[in-house]
């Protein structure tokens, strides 16, 4: 499957943008495993949006979207639109943003008797304090259950893997530039 990666920037160079939504930024560090390669891609690339360049929003239409982690909660469903509108090509990268990994253990049980447990009847409450479940209109609502990526945007390619190996990471990436079919060899594809 290829997909046009659209107009580079005028210095030969793609722009892409990288998020972590409900994840814990270990595929963001799987792709810095890539090590030494990374100095051939910032060749071809520059990261626009990223926690590796700390541009906290997408302000130019980008080529590729990198994202990391599920939806589970308002912001997240905010954010992620806002890479479909700008990205040409979305990539679910690792296992909670193509399904929802670990964060969706959370959805055989009710929101409220997870926000219990983890405010309310937690062992590490603070004794004497009485506890609260936090609320504050800075703090994103949850969602009621925890939804992969594909779940509220079209995704193109999905990396499963919890992380991923660097090296599927490098070979997805590496296709897209050169604007190659993405041909993820069966050998770089897990699914722990
Ligand atoms: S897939 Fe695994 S490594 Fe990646 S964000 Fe989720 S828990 Fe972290």
């Amino acid at each position: 499957m290829s997909h046009d990666t659209g107009e580079d920037t005028g210095d030969g160079k793609l722009d892409v943008a990288m998020i972590s939504l409900c994840g814990c930024w270990g595929c963001t560090l799987s792709f810095l495993d890539i090590d030494e390669r990374i100095l051939g891609l910032l060749t071809r690339i520059t990261i626009h949006r990223s926690s590796l360049t700390d541009i906290k929003r997408i302000t130019k239409r980008c080529a590729i979207g990198f994202i990391e982690g599920g939806v589970a909660n308002e912001d997240n469903i905010e954010t992620l639109r806002h890479f479909r509108d700008n990205c040409d090509v979305l990539i679910s990268v690792g296992a909670c943003a193509v399904w929802g990994g670990v964060p969706a253990m959370r959805n055989v049980f009710e929101l409220t008797d997870c926000l219990a447990e983890a405010y309310l009847n937690s062992p590490t409450a603070v004794p004497g304090a009485a506890p609260v479940i936090p609320c504050h209109p800075d703090i994103p609502r949850l969602t009621t259950k925890v939804h992969p990526c594909h779940e509220v945007v079209e995704m193109d390619y999905f990396i499963p893997g919890c992380p991923p190996d660097a090296d599927a990471i490098f070979a997805v990436l590496d296709d897209l530039i050169e604007g190659r079919p993405v041909a993820l060899p069966r050998s770089l594809i897990h699914y722990d």
